[in-house]
């Protein structure tokens, strides 16, 4: 490869990006306070019993929701729900085929709260072993401590029963490979100077226009992505997820009839990684908070900014101050948005949905900015007897650039992408 993350940092116009406010979530104090049917999309009334979930969990909500609503635990109920993504290798953003971290290696974290008992537990960090929301509830139920992460969590999970196993896929595997000749210019991976389609550094200088530029480096990864072996209708996929290395996790609320509530949230974290990163998802209060007297939220978007607004906690107590789901979930956007004193052009490469559940069963969905791409919104999973997915109210009107900055490969371009031709 003949390009580096660098060099497309220096080439792009990011100040040129179109931004819009939108009108939504601008109503902090309802007369009511909050008690009534919701009006904003992805947001519902009160109704018992019932999961709110990410999108990545709607095809096992039936079998959380047929626990939960036969009387089962909540948090029992959820966990049905989260291992589903976890168990699956074409998530991977989640347990078993999620993306590794820089240096091949699958780090997952995962954090549970149980309402009724008012307990929590966690792990961060935790290798080789593929169900940690359940290693996150052993913690919980098993030892006197909250959290415990790397290798000590590893090694807890294995005395509890747990299996060690290798969780890195060979498509995740070929996905990180790409992702290491991404940075060949600078370094030794990749084909080198006898390659056939080896191509000199650009000198410093001689930049090509911005659209040629996306064009011959989506193919070269593209290109890539083939002689890997990776299959050839999933090569653009993985190219888009080198330019933007993805998050995904997923969160899982639930509420049963007597009003007893848990929460539950597990990923993979942040393609690429540095190794011991945990991001929000295994901290207690960011990515998932549950307050039994009050109602469960949790997250998924981008980690370092919600660890600083403490968003599902953030969420948890405004609605204990009496906001509705959606408000509470508005506001602690607003928080993040305060932290970069409402710099637009850096808060387009950051994104953050959150998944709101209040005791008398209001819901919402709420995210920084309306989805990833185009056709391509924010949703939120919910079940209450009838499963659906509901697009999320959002605080921006437009779409993210998902994370570390970089521009989006516009759609034209990908659609000439010579390999696909
Ligand atoms: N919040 C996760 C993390 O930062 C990633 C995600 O939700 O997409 O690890």
């Amino acid at each position: 490869m003949s390009f580096s993350r660098r060099d497309f940092l220096t080439t792009t116009a990011l100040g040129s990006l179109a931004l819009g406010l939108d009108a939504q979530g601008r109503n902090p104090e309802r007369k009511n306070g909050g008690q009534s049917a919701e009006s904003h999309p992805g947001a519902g009334a009160g109704k018992r019993p019932i999961m709110v979930c990410a999108n990545n969990g709607f095809a096992y909500l039936d079998r959380g929701y047929e626990h939960l609503s036969k009387g089962g635990d909540t948090l029992d109920s959820a966990i049905l729900v989260v291992t589903g993504p976890e168990d699956d290798p074409k998530d991977d953003s989640v347990g078993y085929g999620g993306l590794p971290n820089e240096e091949g290696v699958v780090e997952l974290d995962a954090c549970c709260m149980h309402g009724p008992t008012r307990r929590a537990g966690s792990v961060g960090g935790v290798r080789n072993i593929k169900n940690v929301s359940k290693v996150s509830k052993a913690v919980m139920e098993h030892t006197g401590h909250v959290m415990l992460v790397g290798e000590g969590a590893e090694r807890f999970a294995v005395a509890m029963g747990f299996p060690r196993e290798d969780l890195l896929t060979e498509r995740s595997r070929k996905i990180w490979l790409l992702w290491k000749e991404y940075h060949s210019s600078r370094d030794w991976w990749g084909p080198g100077l006898a390659d056939p389609h080896w191509q000199a550094p650009e000198p410093t200088g001689e930049r090509k226009p911005r659209a040629e530029l996306w064009r011959e480096r989506v193919n070269q990864l593209a290109r890539r992505a083939a002689d890997l072996g990776i299959e050839r209708e999933f090569c653009l996929a993985a190219a888009h997820r080198i330019i933007f290395p993805p998050t995904g996790t997923i969160h899982c609320s639930a509420l049963n009839e007597k009003g007893e509530m848990s929460g539950i949230t597990t990923t993979s974290g942040l393609a690429f990684k540095l190794p011991g990163r945990c991001g929000d998802s295994p901290i207690i209060g960011a990515g998932c908070y549950t307050d039994q007297d009050v109602g469960s939220a949790g997250a998924t978007g981008s980690g370092e900014e919600n660890i600083k607004v403490a968003g599902a906690h953030t969420i948890v107590e405004n609605m204990r101050h009496g906001m509705s789901p959606h408000d509470a979930g508005m506001d602690a956007l607003k928080r993040i948005v305060r932290n970069y004193n409402n710099d637009m052009t850096k808060l387009r490469f950051m994104d953050m949905t959150y998944y709101i559940l209040r005791k008398d069963g209001a819901y919402a969905g709420v995210s920084l900015w309306e989805g990833y791409s185009e056709g391509n919104p924010h949703k939120i999973a919910v079940h209450d007897g009838s499963k659906r997915s509901e697009e999320t109210a959002h605080l921006f009107k437009g779409y993210s650039q998902e994370f570390p900055p970089f521009p989006k490969i516009p759609d034209a371009l990908k659609k000439e992408s010579e390999y696909l031709k």
